[in-house]
């Protein structure tokens, strides 16, 4: 085989450990501890003078350090931990790399606002937020200090493109780090790392799980840099089970397939809702006329199965649009099979103020979609019967 298989090949083999019954693929190891053959044996885990299995919640689980190389594998990374889930990921990066200050860069998940607004300042670590069009002020930001900067892309809900190599070598110029949230994309279409980033994070309940079962996270990176964090998940707690591990492996032996089928899916979606008279703007990166279309271009493969469409009239009227969907469910998440919708007013920025949601640009018209696996001609039908 040539020395660096391809993506689709490395979903499928990368990390898979065959055990001695000959298991196509690493079986589930269900078990909290792992017993050694002597007390050297173990002082040799112990003391790292060899990797082996030891405990689960240190994440030394072959199912776990099997998920974790394929997980690696996918975003060309040296190394990855997992974790319980997307927020875990993040929480655990911010504590061990954010304490010099954390700068996020354009919107970003509630969760994550939540976290890096209220809950990290009451720690003592600073936090700031720089919108997409005041991305200008961020080399005077880095100047005053900051330890990580960190941002989506495509953004949520408005899909906003930020340029990764651009923002990383502002970053290191002024000896900062930079976490990219691939969550939107998945590795199948961006791979920041190869960009220049230092961490990419990933809400693994949404694509790489792909099917709206599990909750999970992921974290990938340099060895050195992710070496501070494992103290921080070990210590929280926050290692993914092995069961999830177990399932998050089998998703993402599919991984490309679904998501190549949910870009086309989305983008015929995106090319017929811009035609629709009742909607007034589709947002959407692999339109030509959007405006991060250029960056997405030259940094995506792919512009992957979100999309949001702002629809014409009031509140009422788009509540009444997802209210009539028969095949979009009416659900918060992104990235599963089937084809969700949810209005970001209600859900995701719902605990915002409105002069807030307004500086970001969040309408109470946006009706944001998550593509999932079904024919596009039922999925346009139903978007056409819900608009009327
Ligand atoms: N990042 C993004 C872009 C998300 O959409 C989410 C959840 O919706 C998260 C992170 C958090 O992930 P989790 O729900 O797995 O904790």
């Amino acid at each position: 085989m040539k020395s660096k298989p391809g993506l689709s090949t490395r979903c499928v083999h990368g990390g898979e450990i065959r055990d001695t019954h000959g298991s196509p693929h690493t079986p589930l190891y269900q078990t909290t501890t792992f017993k050694f053959d002597s007390t050297a044996d173990l002082l040799d885990v112990v003391e790292g003078r060899k990797m082996g299995s030891l405990y689960t919640r240190y994440g030394l689980n072959p199912t776990i350090r099997s998920l974790e190389e394929k997980l690696a594998s996918l975003e060309e990374a040296e190394a990855a931990w997992a974790f319980s889930s997307g927020m875990a990921a993040e929480a655990a990066l911010f504590l061990a790399h954010g304490r010099r200050g954390i700068v996020c860069v354009g919107d970003a998940y509630g969760g994550t606002m939540e976290l890096l607004s209220a809950q990290l300042p009451e720690l003592g670590i600073a936090t700031h937020f720089l919108l997409g069009n005041a991305l200008d002020e961020l080399k005077s930001r880095l100047k005053q200090g900051a330890g990580l900067v960190f941002f989506e892309t495509p953004t949520n809900p408005a899909l906003e493109i930020f340029d990764i190599r651009a923002i990383s070598d502002a970053a290191h110029e002024h000896g900062a780090l930079v976490a990219v949230d691939n969550t939107f994309a998945s590795p199948v279409n961006q791979r920041p790392l190869t960009l220049g980033a230092d961490f990419v994070v990933h809400s693994a309940t949404k694509y790489l799980g792909g099917h709206s079962d599990i909750t999970a996270g992921a974290l990938m990176g340099s060895q050195p840099l992710l070496g501070p964090v494992w103290s921080w998940r070990k210590n929280l707690g926050s290692m993914i089970a092995p069961e999830t591990a177990f399932l998050l492996m089998r998703s993402l032996r599919t991984l490309p397939i679904r998501v190549e089928r949910q870009n086309a899916t989305a983008m015929a979606v995106a090319q017929a809702m811009g035609k629709h008279p009742r909607v007034e703007r589709v947002l959407y990166p692999g339109l030509p006329d959007f405006p991060g279309h250029a960056v997405a271009k030259g940094q995506m493969s792919g512009f992957g199965g979100m999309l949001t469409i702002d629809i014409k009239g009031t509140y009422d009227d788009a509540v009444k649009v997802v209210d009539r969907f028969q095949l979009f469910a009416i659900a918060p998440s992104l990235g599963g099979v089937e084809s969700l919708a949810t209005m970001p007013v209600t859900t995701t920025h719902h605990g915002l103020p409105a002069e807030e949601r307004a500086r970001r640009g969040i309408t109470d018209t946006m009706i944001r979609l998550s593509v999932g696996l079904e024919d596009v001609a039922d999925l346009v039908a139903d978007l056409e019967q819900a608009l009327g």
